[in-house]
């Protein structure tokens, strides 16, 4: 740096050994193994996102095969050679690095076919790396397959590409293939660990872990974000910071939102993401901060070890208290929904949170009747007579609970029976509902009215399947009570209303 000249740390520290590349040994494993049995294929394809070691194993490939120090492929080059020093450096004579997006055409290809005749210069092999190989034309595609059926026993291509699905499968059959992962959060912390203790730059702990999060499993992004922070901050590096350089919305407007959820407060909402448009942050990026903000009120709620939530512990303590306002079942609402949200974007996170909200959810049936058993058995028992329902006489209305809007529309029941007289039913419960036919109050009715899902009719289950034991015993659960309260207040939104009455 002192000279004026900065290696940024995705090169300085771009791993020059199989053994280096983190994250990724199903892969530089079995490749050292097919150089040590003698089993090198004439094409290799990479797969995988960006930034996560594709072209590095590729050079690395390349200094294996090409290696002067010894006789034939080493699967542990030197890496002080003539062709291992050009390799690395990216201008070896016979390793000829190509952007599939710029030169994608039949006419690219062809030269390709050209150039490929002619023996090596100084190596074994000649190496085409050919990277963002899925932008290909259809015809460059048809010369590709040419070369890769008859190959010339000196060239190797290394084809790599962050889209399988667009490479035509007669391609991918003439090669060995190699799918590369995303780094996990601690791969990537051990990793920045690293470099900031090579470079002298102190960083806490939290701060690492944002950055890890931050990156997604992806090395470069990881490196490129560190980058930035060491020349925003110099030589030390808070949470705080991290927070500013990446852009990241403030914890305090997430608690913020938080409480606005809570309160149903949604002229507050509406502020916060115009304030957040205003900012010129990207809303993809906040809702994936909201939805990691849900996740860690989860994590919270669940009583799971807090080393989960890789957040400061004053965070932890504030967290927790949140994780108070909201029952499980809405966290796991809320978690469902941002995730969904999310999906659009389809980042890792997405996927993780939904997958942790799916496993909470079913860990958690065991122990609380779940709403469509419950409707399910109290639309067998308003058939069997136990609980006599008539018509309603209005149609009925699609009231929204306390939740925030939800993207998936829960089962609704079309029309909503209304108790009449049951001799066997509990009595109704005039704190709840003292006017059964009226509207819940209007806090509810304010929020938007759901679009989808009304017509939706609910089973009806054989009247056959209930006994009276059973009968007797679901009017006993507190949430069948609370079901047949949401009956008679003709409210067809059953499912959040038996959420969001626990907080009322
Ligand atoms: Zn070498």
């Amino acid at each position: 740096m002192a000279d004026g000249h900065y290696l940024v740390l995705a090169r300085k520290w771009r791993p020059q050994a199989f053994d280096k590349v983190i994250g990724q040994e199903h892969v530089t494993r079995t490749l050292q193994n097919a150089i040590r049995a003698g089993r090198v294929g004439h094409a290799f394809l990479f797969i995988g996102s960006r930034g996560i070691g594709k072209t590095t194993t590729a050079r690395i490939l390349a200094k294996a095969l090409n290696c002067a120090a010894v006789d034939g492929p080493t699967p542990e080059p030197c890496g002080v050679c003539d062709n291992c020093v050009s390799i690395a450096a990216g201008n070896n004579i016979d390793v000829i690095e190509i952007d599939g997006a710029s030169n994608n055409s039949v006419e690219d290809v062809r030269q390709i076919r050209e150039n490929i005749r002619m023996v090596p210069s100084s190596a074994r092999y000649k190496i085409y790396v050919i990277d963002e190989v899925h932008q290909l034309t259809p015809a460059a595609f048809n010369a590709l397959l040419k070369t890769l059926e008859e190959p010339p026993a000196h060239a190797i291509f290394i084809l790599a590409t962050t889209e399988a699905h667009k490479i035509p499968a007669t391609i991918i059959s003439r090669c060995q293939r190699y799918d590369f992962r995303r780094v996990g959060l601690d791969g990537l912390v051990v990793l920045l660990r690293e470099i900031l203790e090579t470079e002298g730059v102190s960083c806490s702990d939290e701060a690492l872990h944002a950055i890890s999060r931050a990156a997604d499993g992806g090395v470069r992004d990881a490196e490129s974000i560190l980058d930035q922070l060491i020349s925003y901050c110099g030589d030390s590096i808070t949470f705080q910071d991290v927070f500013d350089v990446l852009g990241l919305v403030d914890w305090s407007v997430l608690h913020q939102l938080c409480d606005a959820i809570h309160d149903k407060d949604i002229g507050a909402l509406l502020t916060m993401v115009e304030q957040v448009v205003v900012s010129g942050k990207d809303l993809g990026q906040f809702v994936d901060e909201i939805l990691r903000y849900y996740r860690n009120l989860l994590v919270c709620k669940t009583a799971a070890p807090t080393e989960l939530l890789a957040l400061p512990d004053e965070e932890v303590t504030e967290m927790t208290r949140r994780s108070e306002l909201f029952t499980l079942t809405e966290l796991i609402r809320l978690v469902e929904a941002f995730a969904e949200l999310s999906q659009g974007f389809d980042t890792q996170l997405a996927q993780r949170t939904a997958l942790e909200a799916l496993l909470i959810q079913i860990s958690k049936r065991s122990v609380e009747v779940s709403v469509d058993t419950i409707l399910e058995k109290l639309m067998a028992m308003s058939e069997s007579g136990l609980l006599p329902v008539k018509e309603a006489t209005t149609p009925p209305r699609a009231v929204q609970g306390g939740a925030p809007p939800i993207a998936e529309a829960p089962p609704a029941v079309k029309k909503a029976p209304v108790v009449k007289k049951a001799p066997v039913a509990p009595p109704p419960s005039p704190r709840k509902n003292p006017n059964p036919g009226a509207a819940p109050p209007k806090k509810q009715a304010s929020a938007p009215r759901r679009q989808r899902g009304q017509e939706e009719e609910v089973r009806v289950a054989p009247t056959s399947t209930v006994n009276e034991s059973d009968e007797k015993q679901a009017l006993e659960d507190p949430h069948v009570a609370k079901v047949v309260d949401v009956f008679k207040g003709r409210i067809v939104d059953v499912r959040r209303d038996v959420d969001t009455t626990e907080d009322t």
